[in-house]
């Protein structure tokens, strides 16, 4: 047996588009088409963005150009069995008006209509060669990667799967995961290709320096990531509440900041990591504070790191966001996770802003993972001036943190 650790052992690449064969044949494609839904003016459930149902459109594309027909999987919300309220017919529908040309919906997930209306699809024919499934949550078998719902999907195809789920490739579920193993063809579809790539890529063969940011609410929350970069990075930028805990273990006054009790040994576990390893892991130097979490709040610079007593910081300072902006714009290659306030609230969103619009501006690679920190970045319109927005909130910061994700190890070669 082997000693080598494993992350020694190069993993197989996986399987793209290019090793599939596709022509006249029905594909099981796993997409990510969990948008935001909300109550149209006619009281029925409206998507609020599409963004999701956009990125898959070039794997749809290509399979359909290839002469492919598709039987779409995906999920939407949490249901527990089926819930109406979380059908993916509104999602059918937009992606029909997308395509130009109509999407079928199943009203089971499988059995029921769904088998007569697979064996219907007609490969090569507009209007007649894309079939959605319900809301493959509608089954308790998904979550539970069960192999009978697994073989269920194969068999609705003609022994093709493409998943297209980055977002939803950390889970092990049977139409991430299961339905892999039932057939004779796999692949990743070109969104989920090209988040690994980048992602790993951005892990593997950085410009230099590599500037990582990280921020947002918790310290626990985003220690493995903070710990991948001490392994890699050059500079590591800290804000958010999650300053707070670093800010406790060096002896400072937190005020009432959001300060995570448990964050505080990591903090300072890796501050002594930074030190060790040489990686400059910087704090910030001055805050915004406000009396509470509310936009109407009084607000005050603090210039230092203590934040006095009866009230929070909710933001970095002007000073913090000037030096953020040069690490940034003098960087290789940029990876940027959580906001550097509570960026919701006007009066404290300048140092995110700053971070965003540096991001937006510096020459270097820059890839941006995570809900929040992506958001931020759209609501200040800078979401088409970055190399990489991910759309995968948990999936990229599980693979930055090294960790395997099944979706992804699936699809494999070998
Ligand atoms: P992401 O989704 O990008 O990974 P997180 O979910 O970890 O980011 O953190 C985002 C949340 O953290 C936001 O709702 C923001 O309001 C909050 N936050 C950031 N800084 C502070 C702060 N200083 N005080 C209170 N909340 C904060
Ligand atoms: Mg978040």
């Amino acid at each position: 047996m082997s000693t080598e650790p494993s992350s020694a052992t190069v993993p197989a690449p996986i399987r793209t588009l290019d090793d599939l064969r596709v022509d006249g044949k029905r594909v099981f494609v796993r997409v990510d088409f969990n948008v935001p839904l909300g109550d149209g003016s006619d009281g029925a459930r409206q998507i609020t963005d599409d963004t999701r149902i956009q990125a898959a459109l070039p794997t749809l594309r290509r399979l359909l150009d290839e002469g492919a027909a598709l039987i779409l999987a995906a999920h939407l919300g949490r249901p527990k069995g089926v819930d109406p309220e979380l059908s993916l017919a509104p999602v059918a529908t937009r992606l029909g008006e997308l395509l130009g040309e109509d999407v079928l919906l199943a009203p089971e997930v499988v059995g029921g209509r769904s088998t007569s209306l697979a064996e219907g699809l007609k490969p090569g024919v507009a209007g007649s060669r894309i079939l959605m499934l319900e809301n493959v949550r509608y089954e308790a078998g998904e979550t539970k990667n069960d192999p009978d719902l697994a073989k269920a999907f194969a068999g609705l195809s003609d022994g093709v799967f493409v998943n297209d789920a980055f977002g939803a490739a950390h889970r092990a579920h049977a139409s991430t995961a299961g339905v892999a193993e039932q057939v004779e063809q796999k692949a990743a579809g070109l969104l989920l290709q090209g988040e690994v790539e980048t992602l790993e890529g951005i892990l593997a063969n950085p410009g230099r320096p590599l500037v990582a940011i990280v921020g947002g609410a918790k310290v626990t929350d985003k220690i493995g990531v903070i710990d991948a970069f001490l392994d890699r990075a050059d500079t590591i930028l800290i804000g958010g509440a999650m300053a707070f805990p670093f800010f406790k273990a060096q002896g400072h006054d937190v005020g009432s900041s959001l300060c995570e009790e448990a964050g505080v040994e990591p903090a300072a576990r890796a501050l002594r990591d930074a030190e060790a390893k040489g990686c400059r892991l910087l704090l910030p130097v001055d805050l915004t504070v406000g009396r509470e979490f509310s936009a109407d709040t009084e607000v005050e610079h603090v210039d230092g790191v203590d934040t006095p007593d009866g009230w929070m910081g909710l933001d970095v300072g002007p000073k913090t966001a000037a030096a953020y902006r040069d690490e940034i714009l003098s960087a290789g290659s940029v990876f940027w996770n959580g906001p550097m306030g509570a960026f919701e609230l006007a009066p404290f969103a300048p140092g995110t802003r700053a971070v965003a619009e540096a991001v937006a501006e510096t020459k270097a690679t820059t890839v941006v993972g995570g809900g929040d920190s992506a958001a931020a970045l759209q609501q200040f319109g800078l979401g088409d001036q970055v190399t990489h927005l991910s759309t995968g909130g948990g999936a990229s910061l599980e693979l930055i943190e090294g960790k395997t994700l099944p979706g992804v190890e699936v699809l494999r070669a070998g």
